[in-house]
């Protein structure tokens, strides 16, 4: 049976994100020589799912190459010279394209993967997907399937890392209302989902379905990045299709609100919707964590007319109240309608000691989240499950204290530069039992000299109405 120090099941952004972590900080060869074990079920890591979206990022292109630093020139920081990597460093606080993304972080998980099979205690395990996890004396062991061998193995790891991404449940969508009756019945088949709408096929199959409409009428629900996401590609990406005035309309219960990089700039555009409370007291941001970014910001100012910014006629905002014969009307005369309800975890079936399925606190509702503030996994009661850890998409992981942040936040913190930095090295450290001295400052290594030198920050994908 192979025998890791760290597991982590699920090679994508989310996964790759403690070994970036543990770059940046000097010791993945350490964390190498222990044993590191990634099981995932596509045949590369790093990419996961973020490039299939056919939108740009809402993440600058400096935040995806940052996680290229590290003290010692490896394979990694290899990367900074090549071509996708400048392509993205050169949008530099500008957004790029999740195709563009998800290029370069195949990259990164090519690099990371031959950097983990140059040491003998760690292994790749691609083609492979974990099926459950069981808690055993010193760890865990784990059952995968091997795709090549059509074969059942069973792994065993000191410590477990769920990163399995995340996904939008139809069973969540079956509990949205709007006023006092459900989505589902209403929208019935013109309803999807943000996740689908967001591809290249599911923009195509959205052109498709309002082709020929005289004047086409979308509505979306929810308030999150990936709702003012969808806004942004219907109005912007669907070239055959011409919306009129008011042809899509976001109907959210959350306050739309905007980042800024200060107070100072906020105030010079007379954006005073905010308060101390509002403010990461780390980086001085304004919304550090809830605002919107790059393309959906622009947007939202737009159609809030904020910052001087055009107007832009073709979208509305509906706010939903409790019992709204307005919202019931825009989703009864919509051609389309898209929920954007954000994203649940995946996770894993967990068994216990005793050999009984484990409940997640993520499994007993909509807005549970995965992960305590320290990456632990919570049981249902809240308690955390001692060496499992969770990270990537929908892990529900919300920064705090030391990490920055503004207290007002609720939501999910999505970003992936937070994953690689703090989020990824809390796990690292507990993973090392060692505290690392926080706030050592990994030195640029010469190849890496294209990146700026300004600090740069996280973006939080932000789910929910
Ligand atoms: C529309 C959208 C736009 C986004 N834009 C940005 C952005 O601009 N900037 C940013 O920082 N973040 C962004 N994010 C958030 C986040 O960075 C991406 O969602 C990213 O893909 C999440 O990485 P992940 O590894 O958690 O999940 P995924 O990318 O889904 O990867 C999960 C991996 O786990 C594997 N897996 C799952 N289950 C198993 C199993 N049982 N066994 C083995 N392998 C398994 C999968 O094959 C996959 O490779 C965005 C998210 C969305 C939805």
């Amino acid at each position: 049976m192979q025998d890791f120090h760290l597991l982590i099941v699920g090679g994508g952004p989310g996964g790759m994100a403690p070994l970036l972590a543990a770059h940046r900080m000097g010791r993945l060869g350490h964390l190498l020589k222990l044993g590191v074990g990634i099981v995932e079920k596509t045949d590369s890591l790093g990419a996961g799912s973020i490039g299939g979206y056919a939108i740009n990022s809402d993440s600058s292109g400096r935040t995806f190459t940052d996680c290229l630093l590290s003290d010692e020139p490896t394979e990694v920081t290899r990367l900074a010279t090549h071509p996708v990597t400048q392509r993205i460093a050169a949008a530099g606080d500008g957004t790029v394209s999740l195709r563009d993304a998800g290029s370069f972080l195949g990259l990164v998980g090519e690099a990371l993967a031959c950097m983990i099979q140059d040491e003998p205690a760690s292994a790749v395990l691609t083609r492979h997907s974990a099926q459950k996890a069981t808690r055993v004396q010193n760890g865990w062991q784990v059952e995968v399937f091997d795709e090549l061998s059509g074969q059942h193995r069973v792994l065993q790891a000191r410590h477990l890392v769920l990163a399995t991404g995340g996904h939008q449940p139809v069973e969540r969508l079956a509990r949205e209302k709007v006023g006092d009756l459900s989505l589902v019945e209403i929208a019935g088949d013109r309803l999807l989902q943000s996740g689908d709408v967001l591809t290249t096929g599911g923009l195509e199959k959205v052109a498709a379905l309002l082709a020929g409409r005289p004047s086409p009428k979308v509505a979306i629900v929810g308030g999150s990045t990936s709702a003012a996401a969808v806004a942004h590609a219907l109005l912007f990406r669907l070239p055959s299709v011409t919306f009129a005035e008011g042809g899509v309309t976001l109907l959210h219960r959350r306050d739309l609100r905007i980042f800024y990089p200060d107070r100072a700039s906020a105030l010079a555009e007379g954006y005073t919707e905010w308060t101390e409370d509002d403010v990461c007291q780390i980086s001085g941001r304004v919304f550090r964590l809830a605002g919107f970014r790059l393309d959906s910001r622009e947007l939202i100012m737009q159609v809030r007319g904020l910052g001087g910014r055009p107007p832009e006629p073709r979208l509305r905002l509906h706010r939903l109240t409790a019992d709204d014969a307005a919202a019931r009307r825009i989703v009864d005369e919509a051609d389309v309608v898209v929920a954007a309800l954000g994203y649940r975890p995946r996770a894993l079936p967990i068994v216990g000691w005793d050999g009984a399925p484990l409940d997640l606190l993520a499994s007993t509702g909509p807005q549970m989240p995965l992960v305590d503030r320290e990456c632990r996994v919570l049981d249902a009661n809240g308690r955390p499950i001692s060496r499992l850890f969770g990270i990537g998409l929908a892990a529900g992981f919300v920064p705090s204290g030391p990490l920055g942040g503004e207290i007002t936040f609720r939501g999910q913190a999505n970003g992936l530069w937070l994953w690689q930095h703090d989020v990824g090295s809390l796990i690292v450290k507990a993973v090392l039992k060692k505290a690392d001295k926080p706030g050592r400052p990994a030195s640029r290594h010469a190849a890496a000299q294209i990146m700026s030198k300004t600090p740069v920050d996280f973006t939080a994908v932000v789910e929910g109405v």
